[in-house]
């Protein structure tokens, strides 16, 4: 899991989920290896925080393919607080979670800030059968695919198909 940065992080959540070779996979499925990997990033590793972090991980993506409003996120912001301290003549702010509840929350706050900072560029694959997101950090924020080599090339095979295919059926 890329837990470099918390655009990261959110990115490797939503993301948990490929098709590989037309088949639905989930990297969490498989609680004590999905618990391992919120250890290695710094989590607790815990079934509870695993909860918080799916439970965010579903509402994220609703909110993202516009199926539900960003208010299904509130529980999970319940009781979080940002607390300011000055070092240095600068203040620093330290977020307060329940510990169960950092990863999910790191999350949120993750999304948040994108959608603020860079408003449309995480969205998700323009592929229907593909259930990655993508962050587009392109100037001309035109890219539609998670990734042109695996799902910009399928489409525009498929595209290809279903011209010669009509081109025939004249
Ligand atoms: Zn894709």
């Amino acid at each position: 899991m890329d837990a470099a940065s918390d655009e990261g992080f959110l990115l490797a959540v939503l993301n948990s989920t490929p098709v590989i070779d037309g088949v639905p996979t989930d990297d969490f499925a498989d609680t004590a290896r999905a618990r391992a990997c919120l250890a290695s990033v710094g989590g607790l590793g815990t079934e509870a925080e695993l909860q918080h972090l799916l439970r965010v991980r579903q509402a994220l993506r609703a909110v993202l393919r516009g199926e539900q409003p960003a208010d299904v996120l509130a529980p999970e912001l319940q009781g979080v607080t940002s607390v300011p301290a000055m070092t240095d003549g600068q203040i620093a702010w330290t977020l307060s979670a329940p510990p169960e509840r950092r990863l999910a929350v790191q999350a949120i706050l993750a999304w948040d800030a994108l959608a603020k900072h860079s408003p449309g560029r995480l969205r998700p694959c323009a592929n229907d059968e593909c259930r990655l997101f993508l962050i587009d950090r392109s100037k001309a924020n035109a890219a539609r695919w998670c990734s042109m080599a695996v799902c910009g090339n399928r489409m525009k095979a498929r595209r290809h198909y279903e011209r010669a295919r009509n081109t025939q059926a004249e």
